[in-house]
This record gives structure tokens, sequence and C-alpha cells, in this order.
């Protein structure tokens, strides 16, 4: 179990005050509740120990094998865009560190998130419990095929680049719910775009150009 020093948990809090106000609100992230969110979560503890001095860099950061914990702005923007609500149920595909689950639970009442590399999923899982997250919910797969059982979800947020938006993640959006999910080529810049489901008509929309790892697939048998 990491220990922090009260004096080291101070820096990190001025430092997490720091990195709303310039990277985040600066740049226009409005929702008192993200900005909240943003302020609480201790992202130093989602990152590997090394690299925890530059946990509110402005800037993604590797977490080993191969993936990265999204640039704070990005986690906040793509948060703000589903317009998240204490009663909500929100499904993530690509947990990842965590550190996005986390943001998203501080403000919601159920996370459900799939993370296919499965050191990621049990990692992430245990971090999770021991920072207190009880409403998140971690499960080992391939996120393609959402999470049917809890479906259908008031939001989906997707962390990896997908080449294309998976079907069966549209169809467990509830009506009136909405997805964010970057699409476009493998290792290539990719188009954050909002899909919003309304009287069962499907809307897209493109946000902006972004960089996330590559949505993976298990192997077929
Ligand atoms: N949200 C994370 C960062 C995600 S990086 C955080 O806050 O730290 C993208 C993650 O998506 C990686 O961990 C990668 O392994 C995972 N991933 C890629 N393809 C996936 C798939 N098909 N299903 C579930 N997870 C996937």
């Amino acid at each position: 179990m990491l220990v922090s020093h009260p004096v080291q948990e101070d820096v990190y809090k001025k430092q997490r005050e720091t990195m709303v106000r310039e990277q985040i609100a600066g740049r226009g992230v409005s929702d008192k509740a993200v900005l909240n969110a943003m302020r609480t979560v201790k992202r130093h503890m989602f990152v590997p120990p090394d690299l925890a001095a530059e946990a509110y860099n402005d800037s993604p950061l590797p977490i080993g094998h191969g993936q990265t914990i999204s640039q704070p702005y990005i986690v906040a923007y793509m948060t703000q865009v589903i317009h998240p609500k204490p009663q909500m149920k929100v499904l993530e595909i690509g947990t990842g560190s965590g550190y996005q689950a986390a943001v998203l639970a501080e403000i919601v009442k159920e996370v459900y998130t799939i993370e296919i590399v499965p050191e990621h999923g049990k990692a992430a899982a245990e971090r999770l419990k021991n920072l207190g997250y009880a409403n998140v919910q971690v499960r080992i797969g391939d996120g393609y095929q959402g999470w049917e059982e809890h479906a259908p979800y008031d939001a989906i947020v997707v962390t990896a680049g997908a080449e294309a938006v998976p079907p069966p993640l549209v169809e467990q959006l509830k009506d009136g719910g909405k997805m964010v999910i970057p699409v476009g080529p493998q290792f290539a810049m990719q188009t954050l775009k909002l899909i919003e489901k309304k009287n069962g008509k499907v809307t897209t929309r493109n946000l902006m150009p972004v960089l996330f790892v590559p949505f993976t697939r298990s192997e077929k048998k």
C-alpha cells in the first residue's frame, strides 16, 4: 500500500487546483460537477509511482503495456460532454488506470467499465476499491460487445480509438443518452464524436481531433 506524507498530499492538492484552473476551466470546461471531480480525484494514485510528480502535467502519461492515461483536459472534456448527473448509469470502454472511471464515479451513481488487458483491469479494480470507489464495477473483456447485463446506459464513454462505432454500444445506449467516442484509423489522428439517441434516432456530431491508443479486439477463435 502506498502511503503518502500529508505534506506531499498538500502539494498534490495544490497541483490539482492549478491543473483545473489553467488546463481545464482555462480551456472552457465549466460544468461545476466536472471541475469538482477533477479537483477531487487523486490522479497521482493512478499513474506509475515514478511518474507521480508528473501526474498533474498537461499531458497523457504511459501506464504500461503500451497504454496511456489521457491528458486531464481530455478526461474533463469527455466527462462534460455526456452531461453527467447524480442519478446516471455510465458505461466506460477502456478502464486503463481507472482514472476516467473515478472521475465519473465522483458524479454519477453507477459506473461499469471494461478493460481488455487483464493486468490493467485487475490493477484498476484493486486501486478503485482501495480508494473507496464502491460504485464502480470493472470487467475484463472486449468492450466491443458492451455490457448487456446492466444496459441500457444513460451515457457511454469510450477511451480507445475505434475504427468504427461498435453497433452493440449504440444498441445499449438509453433513448436520450449520449456516447462520446474517438473514431478513426489506428495510430493516426481520430475524431472525437458525440453520438446521441433521441426517439430511436441516432445522430452524430464531430467534436475535435484526438489521439487515443487503439481499440483492440479479442482474437477470434
Ligand atoms: N480511461 C483510461 C485510459 C484508457 S487508455 C484511464 O483513465 O486511464 C485505453 C484503454 O483501452 C487501454 O487500457 C486499452 O487496453 C483499452 N482497450 C482497448 N481496446 C479495448 C476493448 N476492445 N475493450 C476494452 N478495453 C480496450
